[in-house]
């Protein structure tokens, strides 16, 4: 899928392949005002599903990628100095309230714990957002739905969501797909064909059974997409996996030669060369 195409042609759908009822409950939980909490690891389709979603909801998308500096004002908005006045200028979670938009918080729990108080009022019935600077307290417009994300796996007992946080919200599980869904997804993405992503989807299984064995994170859907790009561009199979696999995954020595053992085995001997 080239996105350059996709972002000029404002009717396409993005390319979303569904792996289970994915789309059915999100559109259920859209459509009673609900706000969802999409739940998987990194790289396994959670920004890619919202943007279809939206597409087919008819909703604009607001998309606010989360760190931990991000302040309440940051969402809501904030008066700044425009020639010597000073003037309220709304965050992305004001604008989608007003607008009815879909909000979508990726990385949810990176944000400052006092961030997601703000989010309360609006992720239960409520649907309210206080803009306290301003003294006022906005009703989300019909259409506005609050979605964020959140990698399980990857966060410290520190950076957990809060319970009242997780309780105003749907949550909707993202795993891997199967390897026939994903044989797909990667053959489509990259540009591949189906044997050489069928290959690649082998070796992600293989990885992902390792479960944590010495990675933090096992390898996604997207690191197996970067690799069969790398082959589109001519790259050998296993050099490929080495650079976007291997590479990404892991600094430590050790693991990283187990990697590559792995990617032998899986797509050839390329790898030993080096
Ligand atoms: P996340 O937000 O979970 O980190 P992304 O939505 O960015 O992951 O997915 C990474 C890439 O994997 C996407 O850009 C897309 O190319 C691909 N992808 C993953 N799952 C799917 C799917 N079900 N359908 C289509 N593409 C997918």
């Amino acid at each position: 899928m080239d996105t350059s195409i996709l972002s000029m042609n404002r009717e396409a759908r993005p390319y979303y392949l569904a792996v289970a009822n994915e789309e059915q409950v999100f559109k259920a939980a859209f459509r009673q005002g609900l706000s969802i909490l999409l739940k998987g690891p990194t790289g396994c389709g959670k920004t890619r599903f919202v943007q279809a979603m939206a597409h087919d909801l008819g909703r604009p998308l607001i998309t606010v990628a989360c760190h931990d500096d991000l302040t309440t004002a940051d969402l809501v908005g904030r008066f700044l100095l425009h020639g010597g006045e000073t003037r309220w200028v709304d965050g992305p979670l004001t604008r989608a309230v007003r607008e009815g938009a879909i909000c979508y918080l990726d990385e949810v729990v990176e944000a400052r714990q006092d961030t997601t108080v703000v989010l309360h009022p609006l992720a239960d019935h409520r649907r309210q957002l206080p803009l306290e600077r301003l003294g006022e307290t906005l009703d989300a417009a019909p259409g506005f739905c609050l979605v964020v994300s959140f990698n399980p796996g990857y966060q410290s007992v520190l950076k957990d969501l809060k319970d009242s946080t997780r309780q105003r919200m749907v949550a909707i599980e993202f795993g891997f797909p199967s390897a026939e869904i994903e044989e797909k997804i990667v053959a489509s993405e990259a540009g591949i064909g189906i044997e050489q992503a069928a290959k690649l989807v082998r070796l992600g299984q293989a990885i992902r059974r390792l479960g944590s064995g010495g990675l933090r994170e096992v390898a996604s859907t997207r690191v197996l997409i970067a690799a069969g790009r790398l082959m589109l561009e001519g790259l050998a199979p296993a050099e490929a996996a080495r650079t976007a696999i291997a590479g990404p995954l892991t600094d430590d020595a050790e693991v990283a030669g187990g990697l590559i053992k792995m990617i032998e085995v899986y797509l050839g001997g390329e790898a030993a060369a080096h």
